[in-house]
């Protein structure tokens, strides 16, 4: 078989001269305060945390470290603005703040999207094109659903649940304020949230919008800190519900924390999905949608196509023209317009991906890794592959949240289907074919919430998300992500 393919000639990198984007529209504080009734208040902590850029480790400015009394004036005004105003607020009016904030976040993409390249790492392009415009786009999705509460669950009576504690990753930090904030209001809950430590700054200049968009004070509350202010927020008596984009572990912590409480929860946590090929897809399309699946954000996507299943009969080809693809990608400056690959978000992170791929090598799978030159500074990691995987190897088990694929094959679609649901995690897969009735037999037999055919990585704020087993609960998106936040008869 592997005789009759000719070998495929490696792109050849195109030397493209740097197109970087130019950041005059940014304005940039020193320091960045908590958001807290409606003010930008200095932390009765006093203390300050740095955010890093990861792609060159400069210092962007300093954020403010919430403590437990900073975490309860939040929740105070949160309640208060609920209690005196919110709730009452007709659904309508609801809709008109939503709809403001949208348009001002269209407003300030361009700002916001290289705020997020440089605070998080992401190529420019992504932040432009995907994190900014979804971000938008949730918004102005949730604005619609605001006064048609009584049609989404007709003489069901649904009533908001009052402060929601929300607390998100890293990886899409305004795309993930973005779905955290706009059903929340729309439903009419007040809000306190916690961005990650690494990237907090577009979640700030979202205050700033909130704030333009003259949201009631207090409606919603943004502060900031490590994991510990996201557990003093779990923790706070007066928070009735908690919706958290995270870890699996720390998914599990907060559920413990909260198991003897009346708090509601969500949970959209890590992920291990099957991305697999059949015989018969489009093959180019196919590889295509493989790169993007893993190679996307840097592999810093919970639905991340981490495990590749291809058929036996094209394996060899499918690994050919990944191998090839994989060496036309650009990795460097994220604010570079052609950059395909930017920087790895923390140090940290950087050291978890690089212990997984000294864990592959040790486990004996083969290592294919993207030869290029990487910056002398920051955070990187080129785009790396493992063939000879099995499925007891702890690169094809464990989430790596980083670009990092596990190649493995299969011969018959009962075997695929086993070895794809072979996983503690059930967030998404993939399926290439060219036979709708094989989309539709997986479709129903792989255990995820989110199954993509024919593509990869495609968001739409009227698209429900979200996972099984231990990659969580509840939904986020459509009308599925409304009924988590109301109380319905
Ligand atoms: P993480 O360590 O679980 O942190 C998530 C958030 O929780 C951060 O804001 C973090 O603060 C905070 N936190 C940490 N410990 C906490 C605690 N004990 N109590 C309350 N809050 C706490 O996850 P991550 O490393 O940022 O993000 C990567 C993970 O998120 C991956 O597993 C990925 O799969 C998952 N994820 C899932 C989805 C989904 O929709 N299913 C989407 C995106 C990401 P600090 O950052 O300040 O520590
Ligand atoms: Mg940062």
């Amino acid at each position: 078989m592997s005789s009759k393919i000719k070998p495929l000639k490696y792109h050849e990198k195109l030397n493209f001269s740097p197109s970087l984007e130019n950041t005059d529209s940014l304005s940039l504080k020193k320091e960045y305060q908590l958001f807290i009734n409606g003010r930008f208040q200095k932390p009765l902590s006093n203390k300050y945390f740095a955010s890093i850029n990861p792609a060159n480790e400069n210092k962007i400015a300093m954020v403010a470290q919430a403590n437990e009394k900073d975490v309860d004036l939040a929740v105070k005004a949160a309640r208060n603005s609920y209690e005196s105003h919110w709730s009452k607020t007709p659904p309508k009016e609801r809709a008109k703040y939503i709809y403001r904030i949208a348009r001002i976040i269209q407003e300030k993409a361009k700002e916001l999207a290289i705020l997020e390249t440089l605070d998080g790492g992401k190529p420019i392009r992504e932040s432009r094109d995907i994190d900014i415009p979804l971000a938008a786009a949730h918004f102005f999705y949730y604005a619609g659903w605001a006064d048609k509460l009584d049609y989404a669950f007709p003489n069901r009576n649904p009533k908001p649940l009052g402060v929601v504690g929300q607390i998100i990753p890293w990886n899409f930090p305004l795309m993930m304020a973005a779905w955290k904030i706009a059903p929340a209001l729309a439903t009419g809950n007040t809000v306190v949230l916690k961005p990650a430590e690494s990237t907090s700054l577009t979640a700030l200049k979202l205050a700033e919008i909130i704030q333009e968009a003259d949201l009631p004070d207090g409606v919603v509350n943004i502060i900031t800190g490590p994991g510990s202010t996201g557990e003093m927020i779990v923790n706070h008596p007066d928070i009735d519900k908690i919706a958290f984009t995270g870890s699996t572990e720390v998914g599990k912590t907060i559920m413990r924390s909260i198991s003897s409480t009346s708090k509601k929860s969500t949970m959209e946590l890590g992920g291990k999905a099957a991305n697999i090929i059949f015989e018969d897809a489009p093959l180019d399309q196919a590889v295509e949608g493989v790169i993007n699946g893993i190679y996307f954000n840097q592999g810093h996507v919970c639905c991340a196509g981490s495990r590749l299943f291809v058929q036996e009969s094209v394996y060899e080809l499918i690994l050919r023209k990944l191998k090839d693809r994989m060496q036309s990608l650009v990795v460097g400056d994220p604010l570079d317009k052609n950059t395909d690959i930017g920087a790895i978000n923390s140090k940290q992170q950087l050291s978890t991906i690089n212990n997984y791929i000294d864990i592959g090598k040790k486990e004996g799978a083969d290592i294919f890794q993207l030869s290029c030159d990487l910056p002398a500074k920051g955070y990187w990691c080129p785009p790396t592959l493992f063939t000879n995987v099995s499925q007891s190897h702890r690169i094809a088990k464990e989430e790596i949240f980083g670009p990092v694929l596990a190649v493995q094959t299969f011969r018959t679609t009962e075997e695929v289907i086993t070895k794809a649901n072979n996983t503690p995690f059930g967030l998404s897969a993939g399926v290439w074919t060219d036979k709708g009735s094989k989309v539709f037999n997986l479709t129903s037999k792989l255990r995820a919430g989110v199954i993509w055919a024919n593509t990869y990585n495609k968001f739409d704020p009227t698209s429900p998300f979200g996972g099984y087993k231990e990659s969580g609960h509840g939904r986020e998106g459509g009308l599925h992500g409304l009924s988590p936040y109301l109380n319905i008869e």
